[in-house]
Parts: C-alpha cells; sequence; structure tokens
C-alpha cells in the first residue's frame, strides 16, 4: 500500500489513521484502519453515526481496496458517541466483533443501552447540583439529539488491562487510561513507541473530565494517574481522536494538563472560600463566557469533578441546602 489516498495518514506498517467529519467544534474524529499481512483487518473507533462519516469511512476503506464486510475487528477506546457512535452499525455491516475495556463496557457503553431508564438520573445529578430548572429541558433535548447520532453494538467483548490484541501484525498492549471516560482504552506498541490514545491526550484542548450520575466517583484523580502514566511511558508518537490524527511530546503535554487541572483546583478552592456556593455557580466563575446547552452541561460536569476531587481530599466539604434542592460546596 504505497498511496493509501489523501484521505489516511500512515502511522505504522499496515495502519492508516482516517479523519471523519463530526458536527463538533473538534470538526473531525480520528478512526484507525488496519491491513495487515497476517493478523486481523482492523477498525479502531468508529465515528458519530451521521451519513457524513459512514460516507468518510466508506471512502477510507475504498482507498484501502476494503468493504465494510472486510473487517474482523473492531476495538473501541471509549463510549463517546463520536467514537462509538457506529459501532452497531459497523457491527452489523461486518459481523466483527467489537471490543472495548471490561471497566467501559459496565458503564458508558450500558449507558447507551439504559438511556431511557438513565436520563432520570442523570437530569437530577444536574439538578442536585445546581442546574437551574429552565435549563433541565434543553439539557434532555440536547441529550437526546446525542442519543440519536449512537447506534449500539448488540454484543461487545471486554478486554482487560495488561492483555494484548494484534494490530499491524504486531502485539499492542491494552492500557487502562481512566479519567475522560471510566474506562478509556489505550492501546502500546513498545517496540514503534506509538501509543493509540483516543481523547487520554489531545493536542490543542484540554480532554473534558467531569462527573456525572453514572461515572466514578473521581474522575479527575483518576485522570491526573493517567496523565502519571503517559508522563512515565513517555511514547514517541500518539495517535489521537481529535486535532491529530498523531501528536509528538506526549510527556510535556501530560505535564502541561496536570499543571492545567492544579490551576483549577486551587480556582475552584479560592472561589468555595470566598463564598460557600454549588458546584453551577461555581461553574459560572470557572467558565465566565457565553456557552451553549451543551457547553454548559460539560462546564457543571468538569467544575464538579474538581470540586468533588478537593472534597474527596478533605480540602471541601458540602452540604445539602433543603430549600434550594441543591449541593453546597464550602472550604
Ligand atoms: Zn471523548
Ligand atoms: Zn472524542
Amino acid at each position: 500500500m504505497t498511496d493509501a489516498g489523501p484521505l489516511l495518514t500512515p502511522v505504522l506498517g499496515s495502519l492508516y489513521a482516517l479523519q471523519v467529519p463530526i458536527p463538533y467544534p473538534m470538526k473531525t474524529v480520528t478512526v484507525l484502519l488496519d491491513v495487515p499481512a497476517h493478523g486481523p483487518v482492523s477498525m479502531v473507533d468508529t465515528a458519530l453515526d451521521t451519513p457524513e462519516a459512514q460516507a468518510a469511512i466508506e471512502d477510507g476503506l475504498s482507498a484501502l481496496g476494503l468493504h465494510w464486510s472486510d473487517i474482523e475487528q473492531v476495538i473501541i477506546t471509549h463510549h463517546h458517541p463520536d467514537h462509538y457512535g457506529l459501532a452497531g452499525v459497523v457491527e452489523e455491516r461486518s459481523g466483527a466483533a467489537v471490543h472495548m475495556l471490561d471497566v467501559e463496557i459496565g458503564r458508558g457503553e450500558r449507558y447507551w443501552h439504559l438511556w431511557e431508564e438513565w436520563l432520570p438520573g442523570h437530569l437530577k445529578h444536574m439538578r442536585d447540583h445546581g442546574l437551574p430548572q429552565e435549563s433541565l429541558a434543553s439539557m434532555g433535548a440536547d441529550n437526546r439529539r446525542g442519543r440519536d447520532r449512537v447506534h449500539p453494538a448488540s454484543r461487545v467483548q471486554p478486554l482487560r488491562e495488561g492483555q494484548y490484541v494484534s494490530l499491524t501484525g504486531r502485539d499492542w498492549e491494552v492500557l487502562w487510561l481512566p479519567g475522560h471516560a471510566d474506562g478509556h482504552l489505550g492501546l502500546w506498541n513498545e517496540q514503534g513507541s506509538v501509543l493509540i490514545a483516543g481523547d487520554a491526550i489531545l493536542p490543542r484542548i484540554s480532554p473534558n473530565v467531569g462527573l456525572y450520575a453514572y461515572t466514578r466517583p473521581d474522575p479527575l484523580g483518576d485522570y491526573l494517574q493517567t496523565l502519571g502514566k503517559l508522563e512515565a511511558l513517555n511514547p514517541a508518537r500518539a495517535v489521537v481522536g481529535h486535532h491529530g490524527p498523531v501528536m509528538e511530546g506526549v510527556q510535556a503535554r501530560a505535564r502541561e494538563l496536570r499543571g492545567h487541572h492544579h490551576e483549577r483546583l486551587d480556582f475552584i478552592a479560592a472561589q468555595a472560600r470566598q463564598q460557600p456556593r454549588s458546584a453551577y455557580d461555581l461553574s459560572l466563575a470557572m467558565f465566565n463566557r457565553e456557552l451553549n446547552i451543551s457547553g454548559r452541561r460539560f462546564a457543571l460536569a468538569e467544575t464538579l469533578a474538581h470540586a468533588e476531587h478537593l472534597r474527596l481530599l478533605g480540602q471541601l466539604y458540602r452540604t445539602w441546602d433543603e430549600g434550594r434542592g441543591v449541593w453546597i460546596y464550602h472550604a
């Protein structure tokens, strides 16, 4: 495969990164295609279920001389709609088994199957942390739009941290990189010093680390540990979900992101010391700009992840305000 066309960026051996359009500010998500001489034809991440994304993937497949039915293995880094959305479509068209980390199957992936049942809890969690009543309905509608672009897989096979999968005819180690998603998976090839990182680290934006009703209790604590892991791993190159497809300088970027989160922790602690308030009110101080409803949701979840991390460290405590029906954080 010498000329795979303009859509595809060669990564390592038979592995190519395809930039697939998504209607989000990041513009594209990275889908990996692997056509090794020995080993399964594989896809890593699937993009969002939109006609544009499906067409882009078809173009990428055909540039490599492939059809949907040739795919033998699908691995998904995490459950977010832009990475998992087409999982069920790829599964139906190829018959390939879909794989995710065991932790992600039990939480994020389950979220898509139990979406209707979990939505009330999801909204209650936001309301209990101060989201105004008038924003709840539009947040529910925004969530539904996201759900409509996800076609869940019927069966997902679990991968475990430390096990190996075959890509490029070589072994890649399965890593657990929680924080941005509870069961975020990475794939590490030591020989090539290449990490398939998904959204665990990104070059231009700080991956959202949010506390939702269905997440592990301390996603920021998880993420700070993931940054430590990435710093120690020090890959020469990482294939990233957005603003890539390939980045260098992972170690320096991990340090920079840790500094960024430490600054935010200090900011939240200082704000709560100045005046005790809800996570939503803290989020208005931390993200002090115009945001649409999904931006506000990310801002609240991210602020809450920081506030709860401080609470679990014993640096903040919270009380229930019965009159307003919200949790209040105090220093
Ligand atoms: Zn993501
Ligand atoms: Zn993403």
